[in-house]
């Protein structure tokens, strides 16, 4: 790549700091031919659930030029958001910390259009390019492995060496090349602290997740009851579970986010067990106007607090 190209790159990676993403990284656009026979046996195996939307779009989900005219480069973005406090009951049915605050898709869509705006502006005018989190068939951890952003850890979870596992990410489909970041070493070791505490056992060998029983896929997307065989294993978790996380070492030292949209309202960081199985609708409603727990709506979050009665 030409110095104009490694300076391109450096004036993208200054942007995304200052807008606010705490790491960047690039990874050339093509077929995912190492990722593809993992999923393919994932799917093979209905280890996915209910998610069956994870079956749409399979070449286009291990393919992102199939996804999107032209793609040359992945642009892979990471935001902490690790939050500052945890619930004040220790007895309230938990939320997963990735839910303490706004929701991250229309924060970390926001900062994407700002970043894809300033490389029109000031690198390729001419540039297409696309923003997604979350959003389209795109394996995220994949591209964020590619563009040397971390590993993927024994729990399925993308690890960043300075930040850990409490990021979200994002990706801009761009049509222009870039100089690539390179992957870095796998850094698990012979942990396996994850799998060992995993309630359910849903970890089913290192990098084998079965969505059937991981409580953060039943709290959060299982449509239908929750299965009465698993009523004694929720680790009182009424929306996600953040327990092969929270054992992780590399998530020991993680530094709260700086992220404002982050930070966890009070009124909703200081409710009692009571508070939580005496929420209402309406109150649901004003608690968690812009949160991602209204992806279970008021009816998936009572039913996971009637469950853990
Ligand atoms: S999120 Fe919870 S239930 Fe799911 S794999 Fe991790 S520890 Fe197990
Ligand atoms: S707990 Fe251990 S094995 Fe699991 S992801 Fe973290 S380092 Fe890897």
């Amino acid at each position: 790549m030409s110095l104009t190209a490694n300076t391109n790159a450096q004036l993208i990676k200054e942007e995304a700091l200052r807008l606010g993403f705490s790491d960047i990284g690039f990874a050339k656009a093509e077929h995912l031919a190492e990722e593809e026979p993992f999923l393919k046996q994932w799917l093979d195996n209905d280890r996915e659930a209910g998610m069956s939307y994870m079956r749409n779009h399979f070449e286009k989900r291990v393919d992102p030029t199939l996804l999107v005219d032209d793609a040359k480069t992945i642009i892979s973005v990471l935001l902490n958001y690790t939050p500052q406090t945890l619930q004040q009951d220790e007895l309230a049915p938990r939320i997963a910390r990735y839910a303490y605050g706004e929701d991250y898709h229309f924060v970390i869509k926001e900062k994407l259009a700002l970043l894809l705006t300033f490389i029109q502006q000031t690198i390729f005018d001419d540039l297409q390019g696309r923003c997604f989190t979350d959003s389209a068939p795109l394996l995220d951890r994949a591209w964020a492995k590619r563009s040397g952003l971390g590993w993927i850890g024994k729990n399925t979870n993308l690890i960043h060496k300075k930040l850990g596992s409490y990021v979200f990410i994002g990706e801009l489909v761009i049509n222009k090349e870039l100089p690539v970041d390179t992957p870095i070493q796998e850094a698990c070791g012979g942990c396996t602290r994850c799998i060992d505490a995993c309630p359910t056992k849903a970890l089913l060998a290192p990098y084998q997740l079965d969505a059937n029983k991981c409580i953060s896929y039943l709290t959060i997307e299982h449509r239908e009851e929750l299965p009465i065989e698993l009523k004694d294993q929720m680790s009182n978790w009424a929306f996600g579970c953040d327990i092969c996380q929270e054992v992780c070492p590399w998530n020991w030292k993680a530094r709260p986010t700086k992220e404002p949209a982050f930070q966890p309202h009070p009124d909703f960081i200081s409710l009692s067990k009571d508070d939580w199985h005496a929420l209402n609708e309406d109150s649901y409603r004003t608690l968690f106007k812009n949160s991602a727990i209204k992806r279970t709506k008021y009816r998936g979050l009572r039913r996971n607090l009637d469950f853990l009665k």
